[in-house]
């Protein structure tokens, strides 16, 4: 039985982030940048890092990579009251560089505690750094995606991350702008029970990975 006022454990780790200096990345951050959306949900997002505008909103996905993917999550009936969104650090890198892996590992309780809280049944990876956390394989996001995986208890459905998709050009005739949009039509399937409903495009990038995705933990969804 919930105690009035009782602290929980997210919560409490939550405050504990808010003034975390466990990495570098505390010198330049305006704040520590949390979470958006419900993290009693059962989709969570995963991203890669604050930028700009989420170092100065302290909310996760809030330019126009933001708007896109609430733009997508509207169209197969999500927003951000039915799903959550994180980055794999919680703390914008200067001049929006990528995560080092250091920064990765001292952010790394963070993130698993928001895992650990939430057991999601799908876990969208948008681009590399979060595919690669949650695969826990050195993996290409242009390989990983247009396969499901089955890892934490979650399907994991690797998308690229929608501020590169904006910036991306077109592959075998698909925008990445779509192909997030097909991923998305798989993260309403698996909700719905019908990972079966509608094929997917197969992956658009054939570029080689560093290392091929656990055939055995793949899922034939795709
Ligand atoms: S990025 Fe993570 S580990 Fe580094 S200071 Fe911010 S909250 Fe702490």
């Amino acid at each position: 039985m919930a105690v009035e006022g009782a602290v929980t454990d997210i919560e409490r780790i939550r405050r504990e982030a808010l003034a975390c200096t466990r990495c570098r990345l505390a010198e330049g951050r305006t704040q520590v940048v949390w979470a958006a959306g419900n993290l009693d949900s059962d989709v969570l997002f995963i991203g890669e890092a604050p930028g700009f505008h989420e170092d100065r909103q302290g909310v996760p996905f809030v330019g126009a990579a933001g708007q896109l993917l609430d733009t997508l999550l509207g169209e197969i009936g999500l927003d951000r009251t039915r799903v959550a969104i994180v980055n794999v650090v919680k703390c914008r890198p200067p001049g929006n560089r990528d995560p080092l892996p250091d920064e990765i590992d001292a952010c790394r309780p963070y993130l698993e505690a928001q895992l650990e809280h939430m057991k999601p049944r799908v876990i969208v990876t948008l681009g590399n750094f979060a595919t690669r956390f949650i695969l826990e394989q050195p993996i290409g996001i242009s390989r990983a995606r247009g396969h499901a995986y089955r890892r934490r208890g979650a399907t994991v459905i690797p998308t690229f991350h929608p501020a590169a998709a904006l910036r991306g050009s077109r592959f075998g005739g698909l925008s990445p702008v779509d192909a997030i949009r097909a991923d998305l039509r798989r993260v309403r399937a698996v909700l719905d029970g019908t990972p079966a409903a509608s094929p997917v495009p197969a992956a658009l990038d054939e570029a080689p990975a560093e290392s091929e995705p656990d055939a055995a933990e793949q899922l034939g969804l795709f």
